[in-house]
């Protein structure tokens, strides 16, 4: 592995890291402590709203290629303190290789969340024990049918649900504000009110927040992001049912930052 390129705008860092089969994959320094890495070339779950997952899986990046991320990030003067396994890929399908890097991660002294669909849930499962520092699942819908428009091949709802409930319940209120749920706010598709009554009342049963997220615009792509008054009255509505609800960080929003619009390329030979 090496970097192909650094591109920087006044927040977030993008990393365009070379593989030896001459892929790109990108990772994004944010925050001046964090490193969103990816887990996959290309992603087998093919969320109809990412960039990073239309061409669907290439193959599963290694143990070692995890890591390299972190090193070449560190060899380019970047002081890192967390790790967030956020970027391309669903990091439960490459399992063993993201269970590996988050250990040598720990190892180091260094705090590691995830972002999730949470399938398949055997992992999820597993996921929820380790000692991690955060734990982030999209749901992106409410109901089975509508998130597997957006998420086509994740688990069923009721069963991430399931599962969370039966972890949760074990877990004082402290732990729990390591968890919460992704909702990606997009215009016409999941902002009801009906919709968005559902999420408060699923959120407070399990008690944990709500990250909701304002949709990155992709061309090419049938969805519309809302405008800022239409997230910000989402954003309330949640509040005002007593949800503990956070809005898209100011990296995220960005055009480099991430989250479904980061891309995978093949080099030209
Ligand atoms: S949002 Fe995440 S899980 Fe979904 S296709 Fe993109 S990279 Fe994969």
């Amino acid at each position: 592995m090496r970097i192909g390129a650094v591109i920087e705008d006044q927040l977030n860092r993008l990393l365009e890291v070379e593989t030896d089969d001459r892929f790109t994959v990108e990772s994004v320094y944010y925050r001046g402590d964090t490193l969103c890495v990816s887990t996959q070339l290309g992603c087998p779950v093919k969320c109809s709203f990412c960039a990073s997952g239309s061409n669907g899986l290439i193959r599963n990046l290694s143990y070692e290629e995890i890591v390299s991320q972190y090193e070449l990030a560190v060899s380019e003067g970047m002081s890192i303190k967390n790790i967030a396994f956020a970027g391309i890929g669903e990091p439960l399908l490459n399992w063993e290789n993201v269970k590996k890097a988050f250990w040598h991660f720990k190892e180091k002294g260094i705090r590691c969340s995830f972002y999730t669909t949470g399938f398949p849930v055997k992992h999820l499962k597993e996921l929820l024990k380790l000692p991690h520092n955060g734990v982030n699942i999209s749901f992106h819908a409410v109901s089975d049918e509508k998130r597997r428009k957006v998420i086509p091949y994740g688990e069923p709802l009721h069963r991430i649900i399931d599962t969370l409930r039966k972890h949760l319940e074990k877990l004082s209120n402290r732990k729990k504000k390591m968890y919460s749920i992704a909702y990606l706010l997009i215009k016409d598709f999941n902002d009801s009110e009906e919709e968005l009554e559902k999420l408060s009342d699923i959120a407070k049963e399990l008690n944990i927040g709500v990250s909701l997220l304002k949709y990155n615009e992709i061309e090419g792509l049938p969805y519309i992001s809302t405008t800022d008054d239409e997230y910000e009255r989402a954003f309330l509505f949640l509040k005002k049912r007593g949800v503990r609800v956070t809005l898209s960080n100011r990296y995220r929003t960005r055009k480099i930052g991430g989250c479904g619009t980061l891309m995978v390329n093949r080099l030209k030979s």
